[in-house]
């Protein structure tokens, strides 16, 4: 784990050393204020002891560096708790833990409210497609999952209900992967734990005034709804089941989707370049669900394995399956001021789309490091609650998310629509798409973000 939190260094050379060494390396500088480093080692690795019991300071030449002094942590809990934070984050989900872990650069003051869990709760089952864009915003906070955990896809087969196949390959295309298949239990204590760390972010049990609260609650937020943002809904006819799924034959970092009437299946290859396991997203009809869940597992996966046509061999169920309703929403306002508080929506709580592209937590990030973005170029005198900036950032995202959810809420409507009029326009659709060169090339890269 790399890390940096230097605070407290002496002013003797040893800390002007190190100083220059950060500066040299682009790393931030935190407070400098007295306190003697007692030693310093220089390895391949340097590491930096300050006096035992006031700090404990490693130091990496690669990376971020470690734990504050021990006079900060033991600050008396009154004194915290009555701290003026500029930013409070409410939600800890991913798009709220990216967004703190991005804001804390900007030497704010940051409080991230993750509300007690109510009861020990099941890992994720789902993975998430995540796109090059959210991988750099991701691995630029040092969050970017290992490769075991961050499956590289090198090529996506979508096949429609009557012949029609579209197919991307990374090759083609000249990047290193279309997209990455990312295993969300992971990425989430990844963020969790870098978090920890980072000394201008407190983690707290209860939401607190600040200059800007930043509402990161998911669909279902309270807060937007304290806050009179309408959040129109409108429910797609499916749900969406997502299961993890061992295979018979390596899935060969193929991402693969099939395209029904009624259902939409979806196959994101797991467990690295080798693996033989995929992330299952099946969006079936709603009435149809609670009946597929209450399947057992042998006949659950052998209607799993006819509608992907046995492409990749016996399968067999190696998590719980859990559904989730679809929806496609987006808030009235995505900033305002209620209370005297001013507040700005990301994520899920400002938007919810299909997951049949999986872009829904892309946007999120995408809504994370917008904001992030703007806060850092701001003039030195505008406040972070500036409604000038506020505005930028809704513009900009709504613009972003308005134009994937048509994409998704049309693809899906082609595919729903009965006859064989529209099955055979949908797959002459399909195979016009696969011939359209420059089209096909440049919808890949809007989807991947590049
Ligand atoms: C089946 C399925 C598959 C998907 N696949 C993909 C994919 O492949 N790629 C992709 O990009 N997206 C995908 N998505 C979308 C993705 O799941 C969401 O966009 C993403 O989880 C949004 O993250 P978030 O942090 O905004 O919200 P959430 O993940 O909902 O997190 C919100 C957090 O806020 C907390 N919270 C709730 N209420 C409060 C409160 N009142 N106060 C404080 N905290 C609160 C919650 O406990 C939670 O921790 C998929 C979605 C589904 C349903």
């Amino acid at each position: 784990m790399q890390r940096l939190q230097i605070y407290r260094l002496g002013w003797g050379d040893t800390a002007g050393y190190i100083c220059r060494t950060l500066k040299h390396l682009s790393l931030p500088l935190g407070d400098l204020v007295g306190m003697q480093i007692k030693f310093l080692a220089q390895l391949p690795h340097w590491f930096i002891f300050a006096q035992p019991g006031m700090c404990n300071l490693r130091f990496e030449r690669t990376g971020m560096l470690i734990r504050r002094t021990t006079s900060e942590a033991a600050t008396p809990t009154i004194k915290r708790m009555t701290q003026h934070l500029d930013i409070c984050i409410r939600g800890g989900g991913i798009v709220g833990h990216t967004l703190a872990l991005l804001l804390a650069r900007e030497q704010v003051r940051i409080g991230l409210y993750v509300p007690p869990a109510p009861a020990p709760s099941e890992p994720d089952v789902r993975v998430y497609a995540l796109n090059a864009k959210s991988k750099a915003l991701l691995a630029s906070v040092r969050c970017w999952p290992d490769t075991r955990h961050a499956t590289e896809v090198t090529a996506m087969q979508v096949k429609g209900d009557d012949g029609g196949e579209v197919n991307f390959s990374a090759a083609s295309l000249d990047v290193p992967a279309l997209t990455w298949i990312v295993d969300v239990p992971a990425l989430e204590a990844q963020l969790r734990e870098a978090v920890r760390f980072q000394p201008h972010i407190e983690v707290i049990d209860a939401p607190r005034p600040a200059t800007l609260t930043v509402v990161c609650e998911g669909r279902a937020s309270k807060t937007r709804e304290e806050f009179g943002v309408e959040f129109a809904a409108t429910p797609y006819p499916q749900q969406a089941i997502a299961a993890r799924l061992s295979c018979e034959k390596p899935h060969g970092q193929v991402a693969r989707q099939w395209f029904q009437a009624d259902d939409i299946l979806a196959f994101l290859p797991m467990d690295g370049a080798q693996g033989q396991s995929v992330g299952m997203v099946w969006s079936a009809l709603a009435a149809r669900v609670p009946e597929l869940l209450a399947l057992d597992e042998q006949e659950f996966c052998d209607q799993v394995e006819a509608l992907s046509q046995g492409s990749l061999g016996k399968l067999s169920l190696i998590s719980p399956r859990r559904a989730w309703a679809l929806q496609s929403a987006q808030a009235s306002r995505w900033i305002g001021v209620s209370n005297g508080q001013s507040w700005a929506l990301s994520g899920d709580a400002a938007h919810s789309v299909h997951p049949l592209a999986g872009q829904g937590l892309n946007l999120g990030l995408g809504d994370a490091a917008e904001l992030a973005s703007i806060l850092h170029t701001r003039a030195y005198w505008r406040p972070v609650n500036d409604v000038k900036l506020l505005r930028r950032y809704e513009r900009a995202r709504r613009a972003a998310v308005t134009s994937t959810d048509l994409a998704m809420t049309a693809l899906q409507q082609l595919f729903a629509r009965e006859g064989n009029g529209w099955q055979k326009l949908r797959n002459w659709g399909m195979q016009g798409f696969e011939l359209s060169g420059m089209t096909k090339q440049w919808a890949a890269r809007q989807a991947m973000g590049i």
